[in-house]
């Protein structure tokens, strides 16, 4: 474990996570011994804290992430939030400008359309509830934030797989709660136990997850999938080595 050296004491990052990514990344930037806060939403009862120091909930918007940079002397900030939280992506690239540090976004690969599959891109999760025929058993991976348009869509059957269930979900939904890694056997026993016939989800990307796209293809399962949404630009990474290297070389040269 490197302890730290002059390019990393005294450093202080703050990441934004809620992601896998950002817990990694928390983890070999300590070792490397800067000093790194991990930001949390607070979404979930039950986080899994990276290395380092958390802090958990909003900043107050654009202002409020600013004044928490400066107030806090941190020298730089990594955005490693999930593809679909666009908000506080869109307020890091503000703040980071207002605040005058440099930003990081650390954005995992979208995945791609399995090889022999039916894939089909729509917009929003309005699109995707709108593109179920009627009577399909649907295997629904969006999150909680986004069930809305499918409660709408009557006449189709749900499985809805979310970390957090909310209250409130009709009696005729199959509801279940977990939180990946699912393998692919996993994912093939579910939609065979319960007979689905379509699979929505977000373009999350990464590995943990992704079981479910060759669980899919390997049944002949249309793919449905919410396309993720568009972001002010950012100097941009697609992997965790990759972001401590830009790390690295932004403290090096800065
Ligand atoms: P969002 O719509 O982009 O953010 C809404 C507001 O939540 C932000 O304006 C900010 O409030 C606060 N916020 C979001 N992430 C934060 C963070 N890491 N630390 C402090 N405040 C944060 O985000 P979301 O879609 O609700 O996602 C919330 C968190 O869950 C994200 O951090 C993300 O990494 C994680 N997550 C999201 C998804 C998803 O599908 N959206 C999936 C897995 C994990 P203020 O304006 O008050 O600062």
């Amino acid at each position: 474990m490197d302890m730290g050296n002059r390019d990393t004491i005294g450093r202080r990052i703050l990441i934004l996570g809620g992601t896998t990514e950002a817990r990694e990344l928390a983890g070999l930037l300590v070792d490397a011994g800067y000093d790194v806060i991990t930001s949390l939403a607070g979404r979930t009862g039950t986080p899994r804290f990276p290395p380092g120091i958390v802090r958990i909930g909003g900043f107050g918007g654009r202002e409020g992430l600013a004044r928490y940079i400066r107030d806090n002397c941190i020298d730089m900030l990594v955005d490693a939030t999930h593809p679909f939280a666009a908000q506080i992506s869109i307020n890091c690239v503000a703040a980071a400008l207002d605040a005058e540090v440099p930003l990081l976004r650390l954005e995992r690969p979208a995945w791609q359309k399995p090889d022999g599959t039916t894939w089909v891109e729509v917009g929003t999760a309005q699109d995707a509830a709108d593109a179920l025929p009627r009577g399909a058993r649907v295997l629904l991976t969006v999150g909680r934030q986004e069930l809305g348009p499918f409660l709408a869509r009557k006449g189709c059957h749900y499985t809805a797989r979310m970390i957090e269930v909310p209250a409130g979900l009709p009696d005729d939904w199959q509801v279940i709660a977990a939180r990946g890694p699912f393998t692919l056997e996993d994912e093939l026993r579910l939609m065979q136990d319960r007979g689905i016939t379509h699979l929505v989800t977000k373009n999350s990307g990464g590995t943990q997850v992704a079981g479910k796209l060759a669980a899919a293809a390997r049944l002949s399962i249309p793919i449905i999938v919410i396309r993720r949404p568009n972001l002010p630009k950012a100097e941009a990474v697609d992997s965790v080595i990759r972001a401590h290297k830009s790390v690295t070389r932004i403290f090096r040269t800065g």
